[in-house]
């Protein structure tokens, strides 16, 4: 490859990334696979210090052209040069445009990341908070609804306690809010003899009730219902 500034006019550094491009070179910085070999060796034969020349008289439609390569050539020269020079001073008194330039690229797109980052974490915090206030108030919806559950229940108990069996018996039979069991009446335990007080809607609507109780406590007062309620047909 032939890339001097008098055969080919433009600058050697715009040259030599012209030609890496169309041949698809890699000129990534940190390869891990290839390690950018081709491009590497290409810049050592060239020479580090007129590859460093040449930056110096980039213009910046050039230099602009050159960041836009795929990968970083101007990190890798950067790199290799500083190892090259082990740490001397590789620079005039100004860094060349470009490698300004890229410095800058870099600069804004470590500030964009970082922002980004911010930007995230305030709204998985921000989620968080909200998360964590609906749980309380879901917590406190739950416990104020038991509040008033258990305030219901006092009342509707304490009307019922001043009932006779027979209408006690239909407000359990009529009650589709609460399971027979919600009252603190032994209903198991009543006798056929005490069953008869109920009317036939009454007991037949009672039934209903107690088939949506699965234990096997209600299955004789069950079946005295069913016996009630034949015989009243009979
Ligand atoms: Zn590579």
């Amino acid at each position: 490859m032939r890339l001097d500034k008098t055969s080919s006019g433009s600058n050697l550094l715009a040259s030599l990334i012209k030609h890496a491009e169309n041949e698809k070179w890699c000129m990534k910085l940190f390869c891990t696979t290839c390690g950018a070999m081709r491009f590497r060796d290409e810049v050592k034969k060239i020479g580090i210090e007129s590859i460093i020349d040449s930056m110096y008289s980039l213009d910046e439609d050039e230099a602009d052209e050159i960041l836009e390569a795929t990968g970083d050539p101007i990190g890798i020269i950067e790199h290799d040069a500083s190892f090259q020079y082990q740490g001397k001073n590789i620079w005039r008194a100004e860094k060349p445009l470009i490698v300004l330039k890229r410095q800058a690229i870099l600069q804004a797109k470590l500030q964009a990341k970082n922002e980004r980052k911010e930007h995230n974490l305030q709204s998985e915090t921000k989620r968080k908070v909200e998360r964590q206030e609906k749980r309380a108030l879901e917590k406190k919806r739950r416990l104020d609804y038991r509040q008033i559950a258990k305030q219901q229940r006092v009342q509707i108990l304490e009307a019922f306690s001043g009932l006779n069996l027979q209408n006690k018996l239909q407000v359990i039979a009529e009650d589709t809010q609460h399971l027979p069991n919600y009252y603190p009446l032994q209903i198991e335990c009543i006798t056929m003899e005490e069953l008869k007080v109920v009317s036939s809607e009454v007991a037949v609507k009672l039934l209903t009730r107690l088939s949506l109780l699965n234990s096997s406590r209600w299955d004789s007062i069950r079946q005295e219902l069913n016996a009630v309620i034949r015989e009243r047909l009979d």
